[in-house]
């Protein structure tokens, strides 16, 4: 759908609920025609939180004083088996950028996971790397790779990110990934510090020009121990306003209810489905590195966003009307 900027900033800034309802109808309503009521599963494992850059929102940047782990290949494979036979068919592999994950590191576990267990997608998000190692890991066999481009805006990216990251080296990755074949998911925070509507319409403009396969948003959720510590968390109903948005200009779009926002709000993924979501991304890292993958304050990794508790979630989409398939859940 076409949204004009008119129309769009009129979308985020109305306090109108008779507009909000009717927009995340027909979030609801465009979501279903494309991929009926199914939401995708995707078993998120956290494979390392050392990380080479310091992002001023980021609960594991360099400067944090967090206690550092990373998983070896085999419990990351171990992850793995737990996951398929919870009936997971994608794996997410995600952590700060820590080069003890070397390109040949990662193509053998890539194609020891794709080896193991065929029917599944591998998809990374592992942040930035140079374009012959995004190449390699291609063809490795990974299938998608999640890169939140952060923010559209040149100036609030250096307001987010230390003066040594470059905004221009971020876009540049989306588009080798994309060149180089992977579906790609760009995304950003909702209420970073220094976001205004101004920056969120260039984050749509961005979505709409570029069409991510797959965008992840959620609230900003400020993180102990970073230089936006007592900064105000995003907002839970301008989050559900964007995903509606979203899914209203890039129909086909997968698009995760995340954890950030099941933090927020006891049922915050439920809302997201409600307003055009059909992903969710459970916790498969092993039970005592999930606190230590601490990006923000309080993230959730006991209850229905936990892995075991598939049949909880399962339950809560089936009493929303939505069934959560086992399958890879390819963009359509
Ligand atoms: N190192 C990878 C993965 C980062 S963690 C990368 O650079 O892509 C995944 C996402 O968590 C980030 O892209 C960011 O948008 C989000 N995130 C980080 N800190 C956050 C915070 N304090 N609140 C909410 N989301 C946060």
């Amino acid at each position: 759908m076409n949204l004009s900027s008119n129309e769009l900033r009129h979308l985020l800034t109305t306090s109108d609920p008779a507009a909000i309802d009717a927009l995340t109808a027909e979030a609801r309503h465009v979501r279903d025609e494309v991929y009926g009521r199914r939401v995708f599963m995707r078993g998120l494992i956290e494979i390392t939180n050392h990380c080479r850059n310091n992002c001023l929102y980021c609960g594991i940047r360099r400067d944090a004083h967090c206690r550092r782990y990373r998983l070896t290949p085999e419990q990351i494979l171990d992850c793995c088996r737990i996951g398929h036979a919870l009936g997971f068919r994608t794996f997410v592999l995600q952590g700060g950028e820590d080069a003890w994950f070397t390109d040949e590191v990662l193509c053998t576990l890539i194609r020891d996971i794709k080896r193991q267990y065929p029917d599944c997608a591998v998809t990374l998000s592992l942040g930035e790397r140079g374009r012959d190692s995004f190449a390699r890991l291609r063809d490795a066999g990974a299938d998608r790779y999640l890169l939140r481009h952060e923010t559209a805006d040149r100036t609030h990216y250096g307001l987010l990110h230390p003066a040594e990251m470059s905004f221009d080296h971020r876009m540049q990755c989306l588009r080798d990934l994309r060149d180089l074949g992977f579906q790609v998911g760009a995304g950003f925070m909702v209420g970073s510090p220094h976001q205004t509507v101004d920056t969120l319409l260039e984050d749509l403009a961005f979505i709409s020009d570029f069409r991510p396969e797959m965008v992840g948003i959620g609230p900003f959720i400020p993180a102990d121990g970073t230089p936006f510590e007592h900064e105000r968390a995003g907002s839970v109903e301008l989050t559900l306003r964007l995903l509606a948005i979203i899914r209203l200009l890039h129909p086909h779009v997968l698009l995760p209810a995340t954890t950030a926002l099941g933090t927020l709000h006891p049922t915050g993924r439920e809302r997201a489905v409600e307003a055009g979501a059909n992903v969710v991304m459970p916790n498969l890292s092993p039970q005592d590195t999930r606190a230590l993958y601490a990006i923000y304050n309080n993230k959730l990794s006991t209850g229905s966003e936990a892995a075991e508790s598939l049949a909880d979630l399962r339950l809560r989409m089936q009493a929303i009307g939505y069934e959560v398939p086992v399958d890879r859940g390819d963009f359509a």
